[in-house]
């Protein structure tokens, strides 16, 4: 029997599973986890919470040829990186589309013996050389032949002559679709497997589901999918189909142009925060100008109706500066397990030997104000634990022009005497070397930073300094010394 259906989602009490709304998520494990992907499972997941709904996750992997059981590990890893866990009460399942596939059949032949099917013995080449258009949909030749299912004949649905299917579309006002348009499609194969259309349907059906939200891309499937709900005896459900995610061109994000995996993306640092506070802004915006606000607080914003139709831009430089906000307002605790994985062998640069906890642990709070992407912590700390600093190319000829290898040798006297290692003096003895050179702090420190770090920017000098140490510091400006002097 249908669930009796709610047909406004005005916010309830958020108690999982305290009303009836049932809303999926529907991926086909057919490669990388996309952020597309992310972005309908999280616009479902906001909807399930807000409501006191249930989120139910299907796998939809009847497409033996092209799913891979580590795509369906991958899913279920990217939906708890983002908090979707089975754990959490609102999530439901997963449920495996392959394990239905007795119920998509009984639909099959539900839809036949009811005549709302028929059997189709037609090719493709019989049909393009009736109509004369390799490309037309099809005639209806088979319509009132009265076939019997053989291995090899399709079973297509037998549309409505006349009329309009209107679906209820949340974001899209309704869009109608005329039934004449529509072609008998098949829903069923020639080996008598269900395709997805009909296979999608039965699922939704037999899990309760209440609101269909999901790509764009699926809207033309929708009066089609309507027409089978109704055909099968039950209630349509509300779709709201997401608005297309684009790149900076405008054209859609596809895995062959652009990074699109969501892997990707946490394996270089964004963190999964971040990303979901992002990809919840693809195609919705929570108002007042507020952008960057914690998971809780867009859910109760949410809502589906205030979804755009108009395609989301996916940008990264907006997604990275995010990640920058999210990352400064992490606790310094939280930011160094954070980082953890780029401090040690693979990610990180230097040895286990090299690394220094301690060290990093005191400049630790000068580079969480400084990184966009938890990656960008190795090129601002590997001065502390490489034996030499990697020396940028560029750096260096814009840093020791002419006159640098004269302040850096006064500079190297200096720090020689300096009484005490600490960021302050260090500050006031650079200072006072530039002066005597006739150049500013800004300028002055640029030899300095270049010989001790390797590049014109990075943490501030001085506690820098401070925590390299003075021999290892002196060391370094001796080794510049050198090169400006061969
Ligand atoms: N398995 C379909 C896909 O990944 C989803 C269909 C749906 O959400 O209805 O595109």
């Amino acid at each position: 029997m249908p669930r009796p259906r709610r047909t406004t989602l005005d916010p309830v009490i958020p108690a999982a599973g305290s009303s009836d709304v049932r809303v999926r998520f529907a991926p086909s494990p057919t490669g990388m986890f996309h952020v597309g992907g992310a972005r309908s499972a999280l616009f479902n997941w906001a909807v399930a919470k807000q409501q006191g709904g249930t989120f139910v996750l299907r796998v939809e992997d009847t497409d033996a040829a092209r799913n891979k059981p580590e795509w369906v590990d991958g899913i279920l890893n990217a939906l708890a990186a983002l908090g979707m866990h089975a754990e959490d009460p609102t999530f439901e399942g997963p449920y495996f589309q392959s394990q239905n596939v007795v119920k998509h059949r009984e639909a099959s032949a539900r839809l036949y013996g009811a005549g709302r099917a028929y059997y189709c013995d037609c090719t493709r080449e019989d049909v393009a050389a009736r109509t004369g258009n390799a490309h037309s949909g099809y005639d209806g030749h088979c319509r009132d032949r009265g076939l019997t299912y053989e291995p090899g004949r399709a079973l297509r649905f037998r549309t409505p002559d006349e009329g309009e299917t209107q679906v209820v579309d949340l974001i899209r006002g309704n869009p109608t679709f005329p039934n004449s348009a529509m072609e008998d499609f098949v829903v069923a194969r020639g080996d008598g497997s269900p395709v997805f259309l009909l296979a999608n349907v039965v699922d939704d059906m037999d899990e309760g589901i209440t609101h269909v939200i999901r790509g764009e891309e699926h809207l033309p499937n929708t009066p089609k999918q309507q027409l089978l709900w109704e055909a099968l005896g039950a209630q349509p459900p509300r779709w709201a189909h997401l608005p297309v995610i684009v790149n900076e061109k405008r054209q859609k994000l596809s895995k062959r142009r652009d990074k699109v995996a969501l892997e990707d993306y946490l394996a270089e640092g964004y963190l999964p925060e971040a990303m979901v506070n992002y990809l919840m802004l693809l195609g919705w915006a929570p108002g007042n100008d507020e952008e960057i606000l914690p998971f809780d607080e867009l859910v109760e914003r949410f809502r589906i109706e205030d979804v755009n139709s108009a395609s989301a831009f996916f940008d990264v430089k907006k997604l990275t500066a995010f990640n920058g906000e999210y990352i400064r307002a992490m606790d310094v605790g939280s930011f160094v397990s954070a980082v953890d994985p780029w401090l040690h062998a693979p990610k990180a640069p230097w040895t286990e030997e090299q690394y220094d906890a301690a060290a990093f642990g005191r400049v630790a709070p000068l580079a969480q104000s400084r990184v966009a992407l938890l990656a960008d912590i190795t090129d601002n700390v590997d001065f502390l634990f490489l034996d030499e600093p990697v020396r940028d190319e560029r750096s260096w000829a814009k840093a020791m022009k002419d006159g640098a290898a004269e302040l850096l040798k006064d500079a190297r006297a200096a720090l020689a005497d300096l009484g005490t290692w600490e960021a302050e003096p260090l500050k006031e003895l650079v200072t006072a070397v530039g002066e005597r050179h006739g150049l500013k702090l800004g300028k002055a420190q640029a030899p300095v930073r270049v010989a001790v770090t390797g590049r014109t920017i990075g943490l501030p000098l001085f506690e820098s300094l401070e925590v390299l140490g003075r021999e290892r510091t002196l060391a370094r400006v001796d080794a510049a010394l050198a090169r400006l002097d061969g």
